[in-house]
């Protein structure tokens, strides 16, 4: 029985140091220690000992019942030190290590310079009006003097939801609703998405935008349209630009006149940029046609008005030297990152 009690004590030590965690250590002590464990098992057998050997037989269960024991706690801790440790390890951070850095957007190029325009207008005393993109037929063509014939619905196909419904091909539609629903004095701009139904290339898109200003007032004249123009392109392009008008036609404006600016680069010159020409042309303007006026229950007797236009595109390409407009559009950051 002492042979049995030594092997069970080698055994039991053995199979500890082999233990890997909490459960294999449980099912140890069930093992050698619990009711049916190897160690009861010898207890029972006591009773069949004489009585000068269960003394010392007895008092050597005890140890090593008391030995298996220690180390069991002995064991439990060193695997959960080493648990920690792990633990530790495995959430170490290293300082040293770059940093995953948010990328933070910023305004696209084209609502950055929007923006820059809205302010010079806004100090001037402009204010800012927006309609629909579906439109009535009659406010984009008809109420400004665009009839079904006219050939300048040629130039400005769209997208049409049917006879009487389409994408506006420009800003001006908004000019209408203002003026049927409110009586002069009117300063307004109306920047917004427009549609044609133009091939995609280097400076045309299906999608662009405009910018459009309307003045309604007892007595404003062709000189009041020059001098607010001139502030506003001073303001854009700065205190030295030279602006120069040519006429032009557009069926809501008698008279018409595109505007000109010097070349900022080259002066006049003629350069890259310019095309050679000098001059850039900016936009178009005029002195609201008195028939637009009636059209919208305004006497033009009474009342008249300017109005001008221009592409917000255009002007952005001007500005940084863009040579294809697709690039607004794109998305691409290495791109957009630019600017
Ligand atoms: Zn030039």
């Amino acid at each position: 029985m002492k042979e049995k009690l030594e092997a069970i004590r080698a055994k039991a030590e053995h199979d500890l140091q082999e233990a890997k965690d909490k459960q294999a250590l449980e099912d140890l002590r069930i093992h050698y220690l619990g009711k049916k464990g190897e160690l009861t098992a010898i207890l029972k057998q006591m009773g069949k000992l004489s009585a000068e050997e269960r003394p010392a037989i007895g008092k050597m269960a005890n140890e090593i019942r008391t030995a298996i024991n220690s180390e069991l706690s002995k064991r439990a801790a060193q695997l959960k030190e080493a648990e920690t440790a792990k633990q530790l390890e495995s959430e170490k951070i290293d300082v040293t290590f770059p940093g995953k850095r948010r990328s933070i957007g910023h305004q696209h190029p084209l609502s950055k310079e929007l923006d820059e325009i809205k302010e010079i207008f806004v100090g001037l005393g402009f204010d800012i009006v927006s309609g629909p993109e579906v439109e009535y037929d009659y406010y984009n063509f008809e109420a400004l003097n665009i009839p079904k014939d006219h050939p300048a619905r040629d130039t400005q196909d769209t997208f049409y939801i049917n006879d009487n419904i389409l994408l506006r091909t420009q800003t001006s539609p908004v000019q209408v609703r203002v003026m049927e629903k409110q009586k002069p004095p009117i300063r307004i701009i109306s920047p917004g998405r427009v549609y044609r139904s133009d091939e995609v290339d280097a400076t045309h898109s299906p999608l662009f935008h405009q910018i459009e200003g309307l003045v309604v007032d007892k007595g404003i004249t062709f000189s009041n349209l020059k001098g607010t123009l001139e502030i506003i392109i001073k303001s854009m392009y700065g205190e030295d630009s030279v602006v120069r008008f040519r006429p032009h036609h557009f069926p809501f404006t008698e008279p018409s006149a595109e505007v000109d600016i010097q070349c900022f680069n080259c002066h006049g010159k003629g350069c890259r940029i310019c095309k050679g020409e000098g001059w850039i042309e900016l936009l178009g303007c005029g002195m609201v046609h008195p028939k637009v006026l009636s059209n919208c229950n305004i006497d033009p007797e009474i009342y008249s008005g300017f109005a001008f236009g221009m592409g917000l595109e255009r002007l952005v390409m001007r500005k940084y030297s863009i040579d294809d407009m697709r690039l607004f559009y794109e998305n691409d950051t290495r791109f957009l990152n630019q600017f």
